[in-house]
């Protein structure tokens, strides 16, 4: 049985006291809350303030990314330890943000993928396809040869160390998500190709849905039987809404 698991992506929004009141309430709201994992993802400079906040608590935190390299004359970037020194459990790896605006290759996200789990985090590797190539007919063409390219470099015993986000780049921050069946059938293929690999680590591994996750949507999504959670851009902002979509997994 595969425990549900969101994850909130705060992208590059937040600030020292909006990041309080948003983590303390969101702790206070699912502190009962105990049947399903959840994870938040800020921004780097607020890594200590998520730390000192959740730890204790039952929800964890991680980066939205990361270098590929442990250290070097790597201005602005973040080794894949700086985040463990903050104690983060998980980093998001390939968001399609970082695909599109900092070219981000398949060769890349697969060599950060590999430097997380050598680093025991947990890769949050997101794949999904653009809005033209979706209309084309592409999307499992697009999704398979993201899954490929990290399949192929790490194997599958280090692959089933993460976690798999499905997220069409046309259903993020649109407010339009993939409808739950069209969800469901893009996340069976996934694992089916996957378990072309390994069937257990098929069966194990967690694929979560992105992509204007709301709290009008989030249950039917969720109960999906090949929906294993959600990852969360704009609702992981307001504490109600993420608290609610949180509870749903529960
Ligand atoms: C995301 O940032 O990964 C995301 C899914 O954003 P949103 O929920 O706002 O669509």
């Amino acid at each position: 049985m595969r425990r549900k698991l969101v994850v909130g992506n705060w992208k590059m929004y937040g600030s020292l006291e909006s990041n309080k009141k948003l983590l303390e309430a969101v702790v206070e709201g699912l502190r009962d809350y105990r049947n399903a994992d959840y994870v938040i993802c800020v921004p780097h400079p607020y890594l200590c303030q998520a730390q000192t906040i959740l730890q204790g608590t039952n929800i964890a935190w991680g980066g939205q990314n990361m270098h590929q390299y442990e250290a070097g004359a790597f201005t602005g970037s973040v080794a894949p330890h700086m985040l463990t020194d903050f104690g983060c459990t998980h980093v998001i790896i390939g968001h399609s943000e970082r695909r599109e605006m900092a070219h981000e290759s398949d060769a890349l996200i697969a060599a950060k993928f590999e430097s997380a789990v050598r680093a025991r985090l947990t890769p949050i590797l997101c794949v999904g396809e653009t809005r033209e190539e979706h209309e084309a007919g592409k999307a499992h063409e697009v999704v398979g040869h993201q899954l490929d390219a990290v399949l192929e470099r790490v194997g599958i015993a280090n692959f089933a160390k993460g976690v798999l986000a499905y997220e069409p780049v046309w259903a993020i921050g649109t407010g339009k998500s993939a409808s739950p069946d069209k969800a469901q059938s893009m996340h069976a293929f996934l694992r089916y190709r996957i378990a072309k690999h390994d069937r257990k680590a098929a069966s194990e591994l967690r694929i979560i849905y992105g992509g204007s996750v709301k709290v009008t949507n989030a249950a039917k999504l969720l109960a999906q039987p090949d929906i294993d959670g959600a990852l969360v851009g704009s609702a992981s902002l307001v504490a109600e809404q993420f608290i609610l979509i949180c509870r749903a997994a529960n």
